[in-house]
């Protein structure tokens, strides 16, 4: 796949899991499976619908082979100075989180990036780097901090006179080594998890961003340059009307949604690449924190996780990945 595009748009499917494979209705007596999927293309089993995307990956994929066909050129470019983001987007179960921060068997995208980005680094002498990462929780269009401990306060954005956009009082902890960012990564997941039960599931009804920011500096003419990796996992983007039609469910639904639909207008708007559009990034908490690291000469990939039997849920997700792009 070529390095080129500012926006590239994958899916992944999960393997079905135990409840998905004992369902029945499919043929032969199986799972309902409704889609299938080639390399770059998903379509409707029995119909007519067909999605293509810049890469499909399949259930036997590892997040190793998708960090190495999609996600490694973009951190190579934040050594070079430019922004990445890389985006998580599906509904609660889809393998968000397990895509992003994976486990001990099977790293993430977050600590192979992490360990990626040290090896460039190293690769790298002309140039002294310096380290540090944020991690924030939007939750109901509340900004917060997930490093500063269990009583987060919410924290205002703000922009400076530079028309910079920052979060007031977010904390930006210096990294030397591979383990000092991960220590973060795990202060913040032990954060996100404070006080949820199976109830109550407040992360998947939260967006995170872990921003690792990457100044460097040339040795022979000091030129300095600096560069944000964003590495999202984003709410679960099933309807309000699934999770819940009152109170509190309704209400998160709600924001998610507007947040997700404020996502996409922008993430479209900077992949069609018109020069001079409006781009809506003060509609929400979400675009707004990452109005600096989108567009310009920034490289955004977006991962739409789908699982293998759902129908609708599936299909939304990827309308809305095929907006993206
Ligand atoms: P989400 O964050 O989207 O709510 P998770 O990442 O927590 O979903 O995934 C739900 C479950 O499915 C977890 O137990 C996870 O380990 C498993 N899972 C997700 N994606 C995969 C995958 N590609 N391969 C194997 N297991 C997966
Ligand atoms: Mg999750």
């Amino acid at each position: 796949m070529s390095d080129e595009g500012a926006v590239q748009v994958c899916v992944r499917v999960r393997p079905p899991n135990d409840r998905e494979k004992s369902l029945q209705g499919g043929s032969a007596d199986g799972p309902p499976i409704h889609w299938k999927a080639d390399s770059q293309t998903i379509s409707q089993i029995s119909g007519t619908r067909s999605f293509n995307f810049d890469r499909v990956f399949h259930a036997k994929e590892t997040t190793a082979t998708l960090y190495n066909e999609v996600a490694h050129s973009i951190v190579r470019s934040i050594t070079q100075g430019y922004n990445g983001t890389i985006f998580a987007y599906g509904q609660t179960s889809s393998g968000k989180t397990y895509t992003m921060m994976g486990n001990a068997v099977a790293p993430g995208l977050i600590p192979l990036a992490i360990c990626n980005l040290f090896s460039v680094i190293n690769d790298t002498p002309n140039r002294e780097f310096l380290l540090r990462a944020s991690y924030v929780e939007i939750y109901n269009e509340s900004v917060s901090d997930l490093l500063a401990g269990p009583k987060r306060r919410p924290l205002e954005v703000r922009e400076d006179v530079n028309r910079t956009v920052y979060v007031a009082g977010l904390a930006e902890e210096l990294a030397v080594t591979y383990e000092d960012v991960m220590k973060l990564v795990r202060k913040g997941e032990k954060n996100r998890h404070y006080g949820e039960t199976k109830l109550n599931q407040h992360s998947s009804r939260s967006h995170t961003i872990f921003r690792v920011i990457v100044e460097s500096r040339d040795k022979t003419n000091e030129a300095v340059m600096v560069a944000h990796l964003n590495l999202i996992d984003l709410a679960g983007s099933e309807r309000a009307s699934q999770t819940g039609t009152e109170g509190v469910r309704l209400k998160e639904g709600c924001f998610i949604n507007r947040s997700l639909f404020v996502l996409g207008q922008v993430i479209k708007k900077l992949s069609d690449g018109q020069a001079g559009v409006f781009l809506n990034y003060r509609d929400s908490k979400l675009t707004r924190i990452l109005q600096n690291s989108l567009g310009g000469n920034a490289r955004t990939l977006i991962i739409c996780t789908i699982t293998p039997v759902g129908f609708e849920e599936t299909l939304s997700t990827l309308q809305f990945a095929s907006t993206a792009k």
